[in-house]
């Protein structure tokens, strides 16, 4: 066996062969002169054999998996064809994609490095400064996604989250069926959601979306009410459960700011025991907000509205569940309480689109499962200063896309 055979047998090389080798940089990179197997001269949009054209004694230069601690770098002079139906073009690589500076291998190492750990720990496995690797990510993920569609949306959910210090926002589409996110722009704005109806879906997929989710906020009720004209909108029971959150806890700061230095005592620790489903109170805390009867009035009967609210979601039937609603309703505008009313105020204006919930049980639930993951990764990367670079990262971990599986099978490897 000569040596170039083993280099090629040792780092697995497939579909070229090695030429020559040099080590240098004290043995810290390994310089591999290569070629494809068979010769080449490949086309590479038909894989059918043309005549040289054009020799270069320029070489070109791809970074491999670094072996051993030593980076690995192929270099090789590609030459010009001619293919029968193509013309002129440039031979087919078969390590590497047309353009890209990096091999098959090395782009899948990446991504599947890049989906578990921090972009810089995976630079620095790979031997890369941390800008290059954010650069080759952000290329290879472009590339990969590139001529990608959208197929099969059904049931939107849409919602928002921040992805810098300060306040810069995104709005990203989930694909709640499929439980992915299928676009993100730039902006929480009726102009960014527009974008998305407009520019990446079509009428045709516009009228296939049978269920849409969203906040309250009028933004995202707005649009989807008038781009997806056969779309039944529910409001996310999390986000309706959180508004009445708020509204007994203005209810509890209003009578603290009212209260002594005695009354306050009994108030203690009252804020997340509020908050709490009846289904995870402890006796001892059932107790404690029982006791309220006697200790403050106006936040026990927050608090009492706010549990029997929690009945409705159980309701199997819509007619049933709205007649519950329409009763809730006219008790809690009894209350007297302002923030409560408020609250009612907004049920009242959204109440044919809280119904449909009984029917579709339709949730952002899994929006807001997959927007944990996407805090995860936006954490573990101490925030995104461009947008860019964290729809990488979103469409890399949680995407409509499978991106590491779009690399050819035989360089998935690591
Ligand atoms: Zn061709």
């Amino acid at each position: 066996m000569t040596v170039n055979k083993l280099i090629r047998k040792l780092l697995k090389l497939k579909g070229l062969r090695v030429t020559g080798f040099e080590f240098c940089i004290r043995n810290t990179v390994l310089n591999l002169w290569v070629k494809p197997h068979k010769n080449g001269c490949l086309c590479p949009r038909c894989n059918r054999r043309g005549g040289i054209v054009h020799i270069t004694d320029v070489p070109r230069v791809w970074r491999d998996l670094p072996v051993c601690g030593c980076s690995v770098l192929f270099w090789y002079c590609p030459r010009e064809i001619q293919c029968p139906t193509h013309g002129r073009v440039q031979e087919n690589i078969p390590w590497a994609e047309a353009y890209a500076r990096i091999t098959y291998r090395f782009e899948y190492a990446m991504l599947v490095y890049c989906q578990i750990m921090t972009q810089k720990a995976a630079a620095k496995i790979l031997h890369i400064a941390d800008s290059t690797l954010s650069d080759m990510l952000h290329r290879t993920i472009t590339r990969i996604r590139d001529g990608h569609r959208i197929r099969g949306l059904k049931c939107i959910g849409i919602d928002e989250i921040s992805y810098c210090k300060g306040h810069k926002y995104a709005t990203i589409v989930y694909d709640l069926d499929r439980s992915c996110v299928v676009w993100v722009g730039q902006g929480k704005g009726r102009e960014t959601i527009d974008i998305f109806f407009n520019e990446v879906l079509s009428d045709y997929q516009k009228g296939k979306i049978k269920w849409a989710c969203c906040d309250m906020s009028e933004t995202y009720i707005g649009a989807i009410e008038d781009h997806c004209s056969n779309a039944i909108l529910v409001l996310d029971r999390f986000h309706i459960v959180k508004a009445l959150n708020e509204a007994v806890d203005e209810v509890r700061k209003e009578q603290w700011r009212k209260a002594s230095v005695d009354e306050r005592k009994a108030l203690k620790g009252l804020r997340w025991l509020l908050f709490k489903h009846s289904s995870n109170r402890s006796k001892k805390q059932s107790r404690i907000l029982n006791a309220l009867h006697k200790g403050n009035r106006r936040i026990h009967r927050a608090w009492v509205l706010k549990d029997e609210f929690e009945q409705f979601w159980d309701y199997k039937a819509p007619w049933a569940a709205e007649r519950f609603l329409k009763g809730w309703m006219t008790t809690a505008l009894k209350s007297r309480l302002e923030p409560i009313r408020k609250f009612v105020q907004t049920i009242k204006k959204h109440i044919g689109r809280i119904i449909p919930f009984i029917g579709s049980r339709l949730t952002n639930a899994i929006g807001e499962g997959l927007n944990r993951i996407i805090r995860i990764v936006k954490n573990r990367a101490s925030g995104f200063r461009t947008l860019h670079a964290f729809t990488d990262m979103i469409f890399l971990t949680v995407g409509d896309l499978d991106i590491p599986a779009q690399i050819p099978v035989k360089f998935r490897a690591l």
